[in-house]
């Protein structure tokens, strides 16, 4: 499985290592060549020095007379030469052969290696150079100068120096820059794990407890207030999620244990009175009568409950609609007409004046009536006896209102904004499985309008529904979904 500290180690650390080890080996490389460049520079330029005087010695042409006081001058030089303890210089004749040194041919050791001299012969400059070890374990330079005039049987000149400082020079530059990468190194090993760690360790806490909550446990919830960053907001986007599926679930519990038992006291009902029927021989007994009826009201109950499962099944599989052109003001009256009886039959009263012109739309009848009668029901169930329920519709050019008043007990104003969602009832509710408005407001918004509610505790509830007036050739404006 991949982890955010492996991809770490494998993406910006592997980089960050890669880019300090190059630029460790340039910085070494630089260095190398500066030191023993700036030693063989040092050597060569006295080289210049003695070919300038030479130069100077005796007449432009290569007479004998010149080239033996070049040669005079030469050994003079080396007789002479000042810097002995730094540097062994040599005159070299032909095929290398030491001919004077200025130590007096004291040092064996510095004899050893003609590489440099080699080395001349073949360069353009006449200038070669060599780095070795002498036999006693010194590591030396010595670069071999030929001498571009003829100097008697001299050919060549050569200095050697000792390596011993420059190493040591050398190899503590490279000791304090690898412990510099070092340094570095660690650090941005210490300095990245311990950021990692800082997220790694928090997510691993994150991952176990959505991992519990996601197999169920929704009582858990996050420590969403340790962090004040992203992994906070995580948290907390976890937390309510928590909360919201508790909601849910507590919510669908409700319903179906308010389904169950709404569903058990009508079909008591029914099977009570059809065993009592059963026992009366005359269809004129006023039993036989009173259960018939009560069997019919308690089978429209049981309708009712089926149509409301329906209608969470469709609330669930999103609604479905097939939509026409229809009169708003046929289809308000038709749900009037509906409701009537049982409005009469709690002892209230309708108060709803038809317009006189159609108002049309484009809508799904069926749907359509379903949001009347919902909404109607939740004003005949919230009314006291004795109170009115005005159904009023208005038009603009563009809108019909269709608005159901009632005189009821309200709704309390911090349920007001939750009433619409799926399951929710409030704190004053009666029977119902709170998916009512839930429905309501996915039918009209499907077709293109708007739910609002407002109420007043204790003095009644008004909801609107808005939709859009049809205007010929608009359906495609209205897509059903
Ligand atoms: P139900 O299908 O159970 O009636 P609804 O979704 O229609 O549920 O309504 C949700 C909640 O809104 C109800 O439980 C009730 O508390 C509140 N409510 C809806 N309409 C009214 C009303 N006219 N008067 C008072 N409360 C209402």
């Amino acid at each position: 499985m991949q982890s955010i500290t492996r991809r770490w180690l494998r993406g910006s650390l592997l980089i960050s290592v890669l880019v300090l080890v190059l630029a460790e080996a340039l910085f070494l490389s630089f260095c190398y060549q500066n030191l023993y460049g700036s030693t063989e520079s040092a050597l060569i330029s006295r080289f210049t020095t003695i070919i300038g005087r030479l130069q100077a010695t005796g007449t432009a042409g290569d007479t004998d007379a010149t080239a033996n006081s070049r040669a005079a001058a030469l050994r003079r030089a080396v007789e002479q030469f000042d810097e002995k303890d730094k540097f062994e210089f040599m005159l070299l004749g032909s095929g290398g052969t030491v001919l004077a040194t200025a130590s007096g041919m004291s040092n064996e050791n510095l004899l050893a290696s003609g590489a440099d001299y080699s080395r001349a012969l073949t360069s353009a400059e006449g200038i070669g150079s060599v780095i070795f070890r002498t036999p006693d374990g010194e590591r030396v330079m010595a670069v071999t100068a030929l001498v571009p005039y003829a100097a008697g049987t001299i050919t060549a000149m050569r200095l050697v120096t000792s390596l011993t400082l420059v190493d040591r020079q050398w190899w503590s530059l490279l000791g304090v820059s690898a412990g510099v990468v070092l340094a570095a190194l660690g650090l941005m090993v210490w300095s990245g794990l311990f950021f990692i760690r800082s997220i790694v360790r928090p997510l691993g806490q994150v991952e176990a407890i959505a991992h519990r909550i996601a197999g169920g446990d929704l009582q858990t919830r996050l420590p969403d207030a340790r962090y004040n960053d992203e992994i906070g907001r995580l948290c907390h986007t976890i937390n309510e999620m928590a909360e919201h599926l508790t909601e849910t679930e507590r919510m669908k519990n409700e319903f179906i244990s308010s389904v169950s038992h709404e569903l058990r006291t009508p079909l008591t009902s029914i099977k009570g009175w059809v065993e009592t029927i059963g026992t009366l021989h005359d269809p004129g007994d006023p039993n036989y009568r009173k259960g018939l009826e009560v069997i019919g009201a308690e089978t429209d109950r049981l309708y009712e409950m089926v149509e409301e499962l329906l209608d969470f099944s469709r609330l669930q599989n999103g609604i479905r609609l097939d939509c026409q052109v229809l009169d708003l003001v046929a289809e308000a009256t038709d749900a009037a007409l509906f409701v009537e009886g049982r409005i009469r039959q709690e002892g209230l009263c309708l108060v709803y004046e038809e317009p006189p012109e159609p108002y049309p739309v484009w809508a799904d009848p069926a749907r359509l009536r379903q949001v009347f009668i919902n909404v109607l029901d939740n004003a005949i169930k919230y009314s006291p006896p004795g109170g009115a329920i005005f159904l009023t519709l208005s038009r603009t050019p563009a809108a019909v209102v269709v608005a159901v008043r009632d005189q009821g007990r309200g709704i309390p104003p911090e349920d007001l904004d939750k009433v619409r969602q799926k399951f929710f009832k409030a704190h004053n509710a009666v029977r119902g499985s709170g998916i009512g408005l839930a429905v309501v407001e996915a039918i009209v918004t499907s077709l293109g309008g708007t739910v609002d509610i407002a109420s007043a505790l204790g003095q009644g509830t008004t909801v609107s529904i808005t939709l859009p007036v049809y205007h010929p050739g608009q359906e495609h404006l209205h897509e059903p979904i």
